[in-house]
Formats: C-alpha cells, sequence, structure tokens
C-alpha cells in the first residue's frame, strides 16, 4: 500500500534522495567501493562535505558574509550544551525563550555554564502559542529561541530584533520558507526533520561571534575546531552527510527556500481548513503561530477515535498520532512532503 508519511522525526525524505543515497551505499562516486567504507579523507567525500556546507550557506543567502556551515555529531540535542559553551561568557548571562518542550532543554544546559533569563514562556497555556512583546536585559550575550516547536505546532513569523547574538534551534524548519537569516548568529539543525537522515546536525555560525567567553571550551565542543578543520576534524558522518548534500540540491533544484515556502504554505493552508471546517476537529496551536511543518489537532468527540485511527491505517496514513504530552493528533508536513499526501490525509478527514 502507498504510504503517506506523516512521521515527525526521523521524517519524510524525497524519494529520489532515498534512491540515490542508496545507490551511493553500493557504488559510490565510480569508485566501485561503498560511501561507507571509503576514507573520510578522499577527495570523492571530501568533494561531498564542500557541497553540503556550500549549498546550506547559498541556500541561507549567506555566502561571503562572514558565515561558517559545518556537519557536527550529536544532534540538535548536543547543539543546546555547545551554542552554551561557546557563546557564554564565564559569570555570563543569556536570555532564552520557552516555547515547550525543546527550549526547555536548551534552557536546562545553557545553566549549566551561566545564568539563563528566561524571558517570555508560552507554558501558562500548554505551549500553544509564541509569546510576543518581552525584553531582552542589557546584558545578555545572546538570545535563544526555537523557531519552529515540533511537539507542539508553533512557529515563529517574527524574530525578536535583538542588539546581541541570536541564536535559533531551527531543527523542524528549516529552509522550509525564505527567511533573512542573516539576523541569525548562530543556527542549528538536526538533519533528520527536514534536511536529511539523522546522525548530522547542520550548524551556521557567524565568524566573529567566537572566542569571547574568556572559559576554555573542549576540543570537540568547541565551534572554532571544527572551522579550523573545515567539518572534517574527526571522522564525520559519512552517510548522513551524503543525504543531506542530496537533499539540499534537491531543494536547490525546487528554486530554493521561496520556492519551497510556497509549496509548503499550500500543504498546511489544505490541512488547516479540514481542521477548520470540519466539526470533528480543532486545531490545537493559536491561529496566528500555527506551524506550516507541524500541524496539531484534536477530535471535538473523542468516541469516533477509533473509526478515525482505522480509516487513517486502511488509506496509507502512517504516523500521526500527537506526542504523548499533548495527545491528540500531529501530522508532520515537512520540505520533502508532496501536497497529495496531505490532500490523502483530508480526504480521510471528510470521510469521518
Ligand atoms: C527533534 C528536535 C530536537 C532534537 O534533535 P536531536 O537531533 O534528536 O537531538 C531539538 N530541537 C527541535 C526543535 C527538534 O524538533
Amino acid at each position: 500500500m502507498k504510504k503517506h508519511n506523516f512521521s515527525a522525526g526521523p521524517s519524510i525524505l524525497p524519494q529520489s534522495v532515498i534512491k540515490d543515497s542508496a545507490a551511493a551505499i553500493l557504488n559510490f562516486a565510480d569508485m566501485d567501493l561503498s560511501l561507507i567504507e571509503i576514507s573520510h579523507r578522499s577527495p570523492q567525500f571530501d568533494a561531498v562535505v564542500v557541497k553540503a556546507r556550500q549549498l546550506a550557506l547559498e541556500l541561507a543567502g549567506l555566502e561571503n558574509k562572514g558565515y561558517t556551515a559545518l556537519f557536527l555529531q550529536g544532534g540538535a540535542s548536543l547543539q543546546f550544551l555547545m551554542s552554551a559553551y561557546n557563546l557564554m561568557p564565564v559569570n555570563g548571562k543569556a536570555a532564552y525563550v520557552d516555547t515547550g518542550a525543546w527550549s526547555s532543554k536548551a534552557i536546562k544546559e545553557a545553566k549549566l555554564l551561566g545564568e539563563v533569563d528566561v524571558v517570555a514562556s508560552s507554558k501558562d497555556k500548554g505551549y500553544n502559542y509564541i509569546p510576543k512583546n518581552y525584553t531582552i536585559p542589557a546584558d545578555a550575550a545572546y538570545v535563544h529561541i526555537t523557531t519552529n516547536n515540533t511537539i507542539f505546532g508553533t512557529q515563529f513569523n517574527d524574530f525578536p530584533d535583538v542588539n546581541v547574538p541570536l541564536v535559533a534551534d531551527m531543527s523542524s524548519d528549516i529552509f522550509s520558507k525564505a527567511l533573512d537569516f542573516s539576523k541569525f548568529d548562530l543556527i542549528y539543525a538536526g538533519a533528520q526533520k527536514n534536511i536529511g537522515a539523522s546522525g548530522t546536525t547542520l550548524v551556521i555560525v557567524k565568524d566573529e561571534i567566537l572566542g569571547k567567553t574568556g572559559r576554555e571550551i573542549p576540543t570537540l565542543l568547541n565551534y572554532e575546531t571544527h572551522i579550523k578543520k573545515d567539518s572534517l576534524f574527526h571522522t564525520p558522518a559519512v552517510f548522513s552527510i551524503y543525504v543531506s548534500m542530496k537533499y539540499l540540491e534537491w531543494v536547490k533544484d525546487l528554486g530554493g527556500v521561496a520556492a519551497i515556502e510556497k509549496i509548503n504554505r499550500e500543504k498546511a493552508a489544505l490541512l488547516y481548513d479540514e481542521i477548520d471546517k470540519n466539526p470533528h476537529f480543532k486545531g490545537f496551536a493559536a491561529a496566528e503561530d500555527r506551524s506550516l511543518m507541524n500541524v496539531t489537532f484534536n477530535l471535538t468527540d473523542e468516541s469516533v477515535k477509533e473509526r478515525f485511527d482505522k480509516l487513517a491505517a486502511d488509506n496509507g496514513i502512517h504516523a500521526i498520532k500527537g506526542h504523548r504530552s499533548v495527545g491528540g493528533y500531529r501530522a508532520s508536513i515537512y520540505n520533502a512532503m508532496p501536497i497529495e499526501s496531505v490532500q490523502a490525509l483530508v480526504d480521510v478527514m471528510k470521510k469521518l
């Protein structure tokens, strides 16, 4: 049966990326060797890293603007700690906006290194909105936000105007819509939501913000280590980086971030319209903060749950169960999801 993959992460990849990656496992770059059995220092693999890093900067519009793109290990979760390690001064303080579970985890790690000022939180309403109109203390070394809240289905539309480095966890919405990426000084994103397979994390950092904390940073946690070695300080996640390179190429071939935004907006509108029209469903997130990537919704009457779940399963709808902390349903409609799959879900909702 054709499956429509709404998984929150690891998540759907373009079919062409899956096919190319599978082929590279068997025979990479006409070497008659597998991608996963050759040296990461071979010229053939080096070309992959160079290309992946270049595409990331190109899609962000950050080429030749003092930024470096890295593909690191440890997931976005390690970036919670690593970003703070590299930016929190000794005896310093940083501002964090708390928009859900992932923000809270970032806050927990930053507290190991300095004072954390949670300048705004949407916890009071179960994280169903993005806080607005907060002030950043003048002595904050940086501000950290989570641009898309994967679990709750909320997304920033406007970003705080700050005159200190702006750090963003973009794990679940990187390259999903056109942005002025130069507003950000540090961006990180686990690849497995919107730009690849698990095992690597894209980091885009503005070089000039580094080296100012006055603290000693463990070698592998220091962005400068990876910048100096062109993202090949140690053995990288070769397969995952290859998948990301192919994924970013796919985004570029589609016409780049603005082109993909148009499709993403059509997909999201299709699904939110049905949620708003259909008396069986109600949306979870505040309307103005709804995510283009993770659409969260609940049933208005739980007695139809079994029928809806069966209809969904019978029609190939995969992984729409909501996160355990929110309940209900979550349809993740990342970059790689075709609009036909969103239509398939809407058709099932109409049948209920
Ligand atoms: C999934 C996710 C993470 C965690 O990513 P890992 O790569 O599993 O560590 C962090 N932040 C956000 C917003 C996420 O969606």
